[in-house]
């Protein structure tokens, strides 16, 4: 890690917690850690939502589909270290093989990259019941410790919120830009405009946001039910001038392929829109 002397260090102002420091100062420490020798990552996505359970491990993992499928090389870096998904999404069950140069990734069907907690653990079922500074620590690991190799884009499935854990994850790997993945209810209650405030305090572009569960299309007649109430997207992209990266309905066809480890198999288009912006915005 580079070592950037702060200014405010060893004064009056300086409480030794740089993360509640409201100095100036504080901007001239990078806290940014150094990627695995044997790898080169193009571009990193984080994918956040300002709560869980949205959907954001579903956007992340198709966004990295759609780019793979266009023949870019893609890993995802699943960083919900107390709620990984991304492996079992995908079929994933072996335990990830440790090298001299750092632990290997292992692959999806179609050569996707991942790396996640349960990849580590003896058991993927086992709670991780770690507090948030050795959280941020494995993830800091799966950016220093990890043989990535060569990719363009690297999807992270970031921690939810806006706590502890983001927070590190957001200093120590160079992020480009973050897609933030809201239900149609968390854009009512705001819960967006804070992963977005996260972001913008971070100096992390945002990319644009996605809402999922947006609505339930009827397999009979086809019409789309507004369960979680009215699409609010378009206004709050609006006031906060981001684009619209997309609406998802709740597809019963997406959740039984994470069930049974075969999400590269599905074909929506929802996101093909999200998918070229990011190539035409990161390329
Ligand atoms: P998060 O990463 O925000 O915690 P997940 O992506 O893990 O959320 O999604 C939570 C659950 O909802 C998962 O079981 C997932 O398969 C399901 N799910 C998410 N989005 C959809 C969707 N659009 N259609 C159907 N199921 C979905």
């Amino acid at each position: 890690m580079e070592e950037n002397k702060c200014n405010a260090e060893g004064s009056s102002q300086c409480s030794g917690d740089c993360s509640s420091c409201s100095s100036a100062h504080k901007e001239q420490v990078d806290f940014t850690e150094k990627l695995n020798d044997k790898s080169h990552v193009k571009h990193v996505i984080g994918v956040v939502s300002g709560k869980g359970g949205v959907g954001k491990s579903m956007v992340a993992a198709m966004l990295a589909v759609l780019l793979n499928r266009k023949g870019y090389k893609v890993g995802i870096m699943d960083a919900d270290i107390t709620g990984p998904s991304i492996p079992k999404m995908f079929g994933i069950n072996k335990r990830a093989v440790s090298t001299p140069d750092g632990v290997l990734p292992e692959e999806t069907a179609n050569g996707i990259k991942i790396m996640s907690i349960n990849l580590l653990l003896d058991q993927p079922d086992a709670p991780v019941v770690w507090r948030g500074p050795v959280i941020g620590g494995a993830v800091k690991q799966f950016w220093t410790d990890v043989v990535w190799g060569d990719l363009d884009y690297m999807f992270i499935d970031m921690p939810p919120g806006t706590g502890d854990v983001p927070l590190t994850v957001y200093q120590s790997i160079p992020i480009d830009g973050v897609v933030i993945v809201t239900s149609p209810q968390d854009l009512v209650s705001l819960i967006v405009k804070k992963a977005y405030n996260m972001a913008v305090m971070m100096n992390i572009p945002v990319i644009g946001i996605v809402e999922n569960m947006s609505y339930v299309k009827c397999p009979d007649c086809g019409i789309e039910l507004n369960i979680f109430g009215e699409s609010h997207i378009s206004e709050i992209c609006n006031e906060l001038q981001v684009m619209v990266l997309g609406k998802m309905p709740i597809d019963p066809q997406l959740s039984s392929l994470c069930d049974d480890g075969k999400f590269e198999r599905n074909n929506a288009d929802y996101l093909f829109g999200a998918a070229d912006l990011i190539e035409s915005a990161l390329s």
